[in-house]
C-alpha cells in the first residue's frame, strides 16, 4: 500500500518587533511553507494569510494564551516543529508562557527555531519532512496500525 507523505505541521509565532522578519521569512520560504499544516498564534497568523497569502489555523494572541495553546499542541504530539522568531530585546508580559513553550519543545524534542537563520535552515531540511512522517505514524500507531506501518514504509524509503 502506497501513501503519500504526510504534510509537516508547522507552528509559526513571532513577536511583534520580529513581524517584519516573520514577513520577510515566510515570503521566501513560501512555497515550502505551503506543503506544510500551519498552525500561528493569532496576529501571526493574520498576516501570514494577508500579506503572505498561507492557509493558517490560528490560535489565541501570544499574551492572551496562544503560546499555550502551542505548548498544548506539541506535548499532545500534534506539531512536527515550531518556528518561534523571539524578540531578546524586548518585554512579554507572557514571558512564563514563552518559557513553558520552548521548555515543551525540548522536553519533547521538537524541532524548534528561535531566529529566522535557524528558521530558514529548518524549512531547508529534508529532515523535516522524515520526522514529520515518523511523528505521523506514532499519532496513527495509536489509532489504526495497518495504516501506521505503511506510513513507515514511506518514511525515508523512496516508496511513496
Ligand atoms: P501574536 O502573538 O502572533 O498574536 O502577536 C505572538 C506572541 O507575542 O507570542
Amino acid at each position: 500500500m502506497s501513501v503519500s507523505r504526510p504534510r509537516p505541521r508547522v507552528a509559526i509565532i513571532a513577536h511583534d518587533g520580529k513581524k517584519a522578519d516573520l514577513v520577510a521569512f515566510a515570503t521566501y520560504n513560501r512555497e515550502r511553507l505551503r506543503t506544510c499544516d500551519l498552525l500561528a498564534t493569532s496576529t501571526t497568523g493574520s498576516l501570514l494569510q494577508e500579506k503572505v497569502g498561507l492557509d493558517v489555523q490560528r490560535v489565541r494572541s501570544g499574551p492572551l494564551g496562544g503560546d499555550a495553546q502551542v505548548a498544548a499542541r506539541v506535548v499532545e504530539g500534534e506539531v512536527d516543529a515550531v518556528i518561534f522568531i523571539v524578540d531578546p530585546l524586548g518585554k512579554h508580559p507572557h514571558d512564563p508562557d514563552i518559557q513553558t513553550l520552548l521548555r515543551i519543545c525540548n522536553v519533547h524534542d521538537v524541532p524548534l527555531a528561535t531566529n529566522v537563520s535557524t528558521a530558514d535552515v529548518l524549512m531547508g531540511s529534508e529532515v523535516l519532512w522524515e520526522k514529520a512522517s515518523r511523528r505521523a505514524a506514532a499519532r496513527q500507531q495509536r489509532r489504526d496500525p495497518d495504516l501506521s506501518a505503511a506510513l513507515l514504509g514511506a518514511d525515508g524509503t523512496g516508496s511513496d
